[in-house]
């Protein structure tokens, strides 16, 4: 981002600064992000090699300049591995895939956790294998291609747009893939069919676009419930909390146990606040980017309209 900051769209369609907002929170929650956001800020190639980190066993995550994208991978047997969301831009998903055939390591299989752009996008480098979705979020993928399209094109410059369509819709509520076990918790909270994915062997929770050190929650604003979506989605992961060591989220950092527990109290007390009228107090919105105030805003109007 040499020159200053870029003005760009954010996730879901309101304006974002680049290298500000998203991950400057990062850069003051996590001191390991510092060097990575600086070299950004200073335009220097920012490689899949410096990003990848383990957060747990067999777990590795990166956070990419675009509102703090996180990409997973989940280590499986013989070498192959599972990608969920890849993102953001084409250079970004081919140093990834780059850097994934570097230390030895084929895409056996993908997963999208909800049909919004920037969690469905793909590369020929990562290869053809199979990129599971929620039916739902498979048939949403589909229905709404135009429309994710053009948001990826008015987001950022390097986007590629093409492959946002081609998910797979699955079967069950446990992923099929020659790794360990991956069970898809599906609800109705922020997109349609979003799910979030738990791998119990090393206690992770790969969250989607929820439970985010660096946005408040984000409700369906097309659902017939929005908050009544997302409160049941927080119970499910209160319900889940005893199992679950690290949280990762879509946009942000990893959190421990006592991280997830902070942030489902958080989401709950934003909605409560949003729910009952009052002023919100939360520094996810104080200190983050004017797209996430204006969902804010638009959400305390749809609540409001609704009373
Ligand atoms: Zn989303």
């Amino acid at each position: 981002m040499a020159g200053g900051p870029t003005e760009a769209r954010g996730p879901h369609g309101g304006r974002v600064i680049m290298a500000r907002g998203p991950v400057a929170r990062v850069v003051r929650r996590c001191p390991p992000e510092l060097a990575r956001t600086l070299a950004h800020e200073k335009g220097e190639p920012v490689t899949a090699d410096a990003a990848l980190e383990q957060v747990a066993d067999g777990v590795l995550v990166a956070i990419h300049p675009f509102c703090a994208t996180t990409t997973t991978v989940v280590l499986g047997d013989a070498g192959g591995c599972l990608v969920v969301d890849p993102a953001v831009t084409a250079a970004e998903i081919d140093a990834l895939a780059a850097e994934l055939a570097r230390r030895g390591l084929r895409v056996v299989a993908g997963f999208s956790t909800h049909p919004h752009w920037d969690h469905l996008l793909w590369r020929d480098a990562l290869g053809d294998a199979p990129r599971y979705a929620t039916a739902v979020a498979a048939r949403t993928a589909g229905e709404r291609l135009a429309e994710n399209r053009r948001k990826a094109g008015e987001a950022l410059a390097g986007v590629d747009g093409g492959p946002l369509g081609g998910v797979t819709a699955l079967v069950g509520e446990v992923l099929a893939w020659a790794g360990p076990r991956v069970e898809v918790v599906e609800h109705g909270a922020h997109a349609p069919g979003h799910a979030a994915l738990v791998l119990p062997d090393a206690r992770v929770l790969i969250a989607g676009d929820m439970l985010s050190d660096i946005e408040v929650p984000l409700p369906d604003h097309r659902a017939a419930d929005p908050l009544g979506d997302y409160d049941r989605a927080l119970d499910r992961f209160a319900a889940l909390a005893d199992a679950v060591a690290v949280v990762v989220p879509g946009h942000g950092s990893a959190g421990d146990r006592d991280e997830l527990d902070r942030r489902i109290a958080a989401d709950r007390r934003y909605l409560e606040h949003v729910r009952a009228g009052r002023v919100v107090h939360d520094l996810r919105l104080v200190d983050g980017p004017d797209w996430l105030r204006r969902e804010h805003e638009e959400l305390v109007a749809l609540v409001g309209g609704a009373g």
